[in-house]
């Protein structure tokens, strides 16, 4: 069941790399930011870690002995359960086309070595940011259209937002999860819960709804249908 992170704990990293020194600079820096980290050498070694204990963000390099980082992501990609987790490439290759790789595997960033941890904290502030939207008191603010999951009350542009929790929820998965497309059945597992039984037109029902209370501020536009796939939210 999807419930609206409130008050968020530390966010957890996994850094999957095989070089020791380079994990060990990783894991210091980032606990030194007030992350926890858990460290791997290789995939397998991450797919345990993975299944125990859910990161919020993996940095994942890209040369890996066994299975490489660019195959493991697209791997992460095409699950339901770690398609939602942030990937942050690690690689020392710095042609533009395997950049441009790592993106379309569906890495969200991508870090050349040798970097700066300071450059490194701030890819992922950014790339967990844009994941959340979250701020220290849960409240998540996008061109005005601002959420608030303490109260469960939602404003654009300072006025009050009549909305039922439904689509409070959904609201808030789609603002947490922007850019990308759900089919209804998704919605339902991570809106609704998975042992729910609903019927999937009931997303669009929901989804007519929410457009509906959004529209008097223009933020119904948000909202996208994606033909024969299903909704995504963008702000764009
Ligand atoms: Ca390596």
């Amino acid at each position: 069941m999807y419930e609206p992170e409130v008050n968020k704990t530390k966010d957890k990293i996994l850094i999957v790399e095989d070089e020791e020194a380079i994990r060990d600079m990783l894991g210091y820096a980032l606990m030194k930011e007030g992350f926890s980290c858990e460290e791997a050498t290789d995939v397998d070694q991450a797919r345990v870690t993975i299944e125990s204990n859910r990161p919020s963000l993996i940095l994942l390099d890209w040369m890996l002995p066994g299975m490489s980082g660019i195959d493991y992501a697209r791997r992460l990609r095409s699950v339901p359960e770690t398609r939602d987790i942030p990937i942050i490439m690690l690689t020392a290759k710095g042609e533009e086309a395997d950049k441009i790789k790592a993106l379309d595997t569906g890495a969200d960033d991508y870090i050349t070595k040798p970097f700066s941890t300071k450059e490194l904290i701030a890819r992922v502030k950014a790339v967990l940011r844009r994941y959340s939207g979250v701020d220290d008191s849960g409240v998540i603010e996008v061109n005005g259209l601002l959420l608030d999951p303490n109260t469960y009350r939602v404003t654009a542009d300072a006025h009050n937002i009549e909305i039922s929790p439904t689509e409070f929820k959904l609201l808030h998965f789609f603002i947490t999860h922007p850019e990308r497309v759900y089919s209804r059945s998704q919605l339902l597992d991570h809106v609704w819960g998975e042992n729910v039984y609903v019927e999937e037109r009931t997303v669009d029902v929901h989804i007519r709804r929410l457009r509906k209370t959004l529209e008097p501020f223009n933020f119904d536009k948000y909202i996208q249908t994606v033909r024969s796939v299903g909704y995504r939210f963008s702000a764009r």
